[in-house]
């Protein structure tokens, strides 16, 4: 038989799950693993797609998605993006986010290319870079806040550097780029020829200021894919609706790719999707109070047990370090406080080499499942420190 030889074969599952399965079965389990809002999809989105079942939207659409809900998507997120992008050109409606980013890398990458990841780091970008044949390039941004410096930008580019991807807020950290750290970033860019990759699927989950996207700042909008999406701003994780705003020639590109992965996204979540952006502007506001809510309480109650955090700006997760007199790595932590306090958290391993010794607690859960979980992490640290 011949290799199985595909870019498949250097990748490694993604294995957050394996936290929460050691705590299944138990009555009392806290599962804060998962990037899922612990919100219902608001109602009169999900009428949406009753009404598009009732009335027969159920074949094939355009393999960009239907134009209304592209142009719907282009003025939705201007607020963000700061451009109106071409629903006929520049706009992709997808299977999520992680379709986008499939596609925008496949689109821009040739085998051998290296994108630069600023790490920790969410785990689909390696596996849609490796997918594509391309070389993903982890940065390490522990020590600046969890986010790329131009010098460190300027470090990790070879001549091999053709993307770098960008997230803000980001995933597992939290963390936000303000208008001149994009910016000085920005200008490495455009010097060195680099496309770049903005995710702002939890743009409308930034706690403070506005959010500020990477295709605004100068010489950047010709070299920027901005990725959105409904899943965490809209509760939809199972709908599969993301988009991505692209320059012609780049959504050209993606448009091929994504004709032969997967022809279109599901008429009906994109007839729900258009509910979420006609009328659904208001939706994400009580969820991102919530998520704050919660970022406040996990933040003072880590930083009372002694574990150091760095606040979280946006997004539903904290990341805070595992203090070394623990002597544990992430995952012995995560293991043995799921066994113990049968709390289930993402150890940080799972974010590249550069989540090790921290870990991902998710905001997406009831106020008191939060509590009751910090309460019992405190608990284990204090006697994992006496013992
Ligand atoms: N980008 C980031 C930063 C994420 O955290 C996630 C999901 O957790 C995605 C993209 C993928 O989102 P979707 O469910 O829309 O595919």
């Amino acid at each position: 038989m011949q290799d199985i030889s595909g870019y498949t074969r250097g990748l490694a599952f993604a294995s957050m799950r394996r936290f929460a399965d050691l705590v299944a079965g138990h009555p009392d389990a806290i599962i804060l693993t998962i990037g899922q809002p612990h919100f219902p999809t608001p109602a009169h989105i999900a009428e949406a797609a009753k009404r598009a079942i009732d009335d027969g939207f159920t074949s094939y659409t355009p393999n960009r998605g239907i134009r209304p809900l592209r142009e719907a998507a282009s003025a939705y997120y201007e607020r963000f993006t700061g451009h109106r992008y071409d629903p006929d050109r520049e706009v992709l409606v997808t299977v999520g986010t992680t379709h986008a980013i499939d596609i925008a890398v496949r689109a821009l990458l040739a085998p051998g290319d290296e994108v630069v990841i600023p790490a920790p780091a969410y785990p689909g970008y390696e596996g849609a870079v490796r997918l594509a044949g391309g070389h993903p390039v982890f940065v390490d941004t522990r020590s600046t806040g969890f986010l790329l410096t131009p010098d460190a930008l300027a470090r990790a580019i070879t001549p091999r550097t053709k993307l770098v991807i960008l997230a803000s807020p980001a995933n597992p950290t939290g963390a936000v780029y303000s208008e001149d750290e994009l910016s000085a970033l920005a200008r490495i860019c455009v010097e060195r020829d680099l496309y770049v990759l903005s995710d702002e699927i939890y743009a409308e989950l930034q706690f403070d200021g506005s959010p500020v996207s990477a295709s605004r700042m100068v010489g950047m909008r010709e070299r920027t894919v901005v990725l959105h999406g409904l899943s965490k701003s809209h509760a939809m994780t199972g709908w599969r609706i993301g988009f991505a705003f692209a320059p012609e020639p780049i959504a050209a590109e993606m448009a091929k790719a994504a004709q032969f992965s997967v022809s279109c996204p599901s008429s009906i979540s994109q007839m729900a999707a258009l509910e979420a952006l006609t009328n659904g502007h208001e939706d994400s506001q009580p969820m991102r109070e919530a998520y704050r809510a919660n970022r406040d309480l996990a933040v003072e109650a880590l930083q009372s047990m002694g574990v150091p955090v760095v606040k979280p700006a946006g997004a539903f997760y904290v990341f805070p370090e595992l203090p070394k007199a623990l002597g544990m790595t992430s995952d012995a932590f995560c293991e043995a406080l799921a066994r113990e306090a049968h709390v289930a958290l993402v150890s940080g391993s799972c974010f590249t080499r550069y989540g090790e010794g921290y870990v991902r607690v998710s905001l997406a859960c009831s106020e008191n499942a939060l509590q009751e979980a910090l309460e019992r992490m405190a608990r284990f640290v204090a006697r994992r420190r006496q013992g």
